[in-house]
């Protein structure tokens, strides 16, 4: 069975090995970002299919380099763009993410997600939902904000990620 794969870009700290690794094996380690990325594959089942899931998590090292992009972006069936609410230079960026797989997919319809992660630190909030909420919508991306420490919103953002990708 081939995989449905799910890269899963933002800035670096956002949490985007946390959503993953809490979607993948339902744990959250609050380790100092380490800095490895790797990549995982989760079975699940969804509207009575069995489907394989693989993510990969954007690599810093793969650098700016032209010919590296169009592989990175080329591949994935689907896209996790993630902010976190608790940082506004994360959330100014995610406009240049999504220009990135604009940019290297033309023409291929390719869902998006987009997430505000960490909404489980309120007190530290500086993005209000609305702003998220108002972000996406103009770029017709459906909208979660997450938290990848409760799990809250982790199994709809993936589940909705599938579902779109399906209806290609
Ligand atoms: P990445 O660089 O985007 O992959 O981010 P990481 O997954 O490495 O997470 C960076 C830091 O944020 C780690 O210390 C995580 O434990 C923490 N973190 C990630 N997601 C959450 C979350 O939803 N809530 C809280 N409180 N901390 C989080
Ligand atoms: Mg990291």
């Amino acid at each position: 069975m081939n995989p449905i794969k799910i890269l899963i870009i933002g800035n670096g700290g956002v949490g985007k090995k946390s959503v993953i690794e809490q979607f993948c094996y339902s744990q959250f380690i609050q380790y100092y970002d380490r800095g490895i990325e790797d990549s995982y594959r989760k079975q699940v089942v969804i509207d009575n299919e069995i489907l394989i899931i693989e993510f990969a998590n954007y690599m810093d090292y793969w650098g700016d380099l032209d010919y590296m992009k169009q592989r990175i972006y080329q591949e994935p069936h689907g896209f996790i763009v993630v902010y976190s609410i608790n940082d506004k230079y994360s959330f100014n960026e995610l406009e240049n993410y999504l220009n990135e797989i604009y940019k290297y997919r033309e023409v291929e319809e390719f869902p998006i997600i987009i997430i505000g992660n960490k909404n489980d630190l309120e007190d530290q909030r500086v993005i209000t939902k609305e702003e998220g909420e108002e972000f996406a919508n103009k770029y017709f991306c459906p909208f979660f904000e997450t938290s990848a420490k409760t799990r809250s919103n982790v199994e709809e953002t993936v589940f909705t990620l599938l579902r779109e990708i399906r209806k290609y």
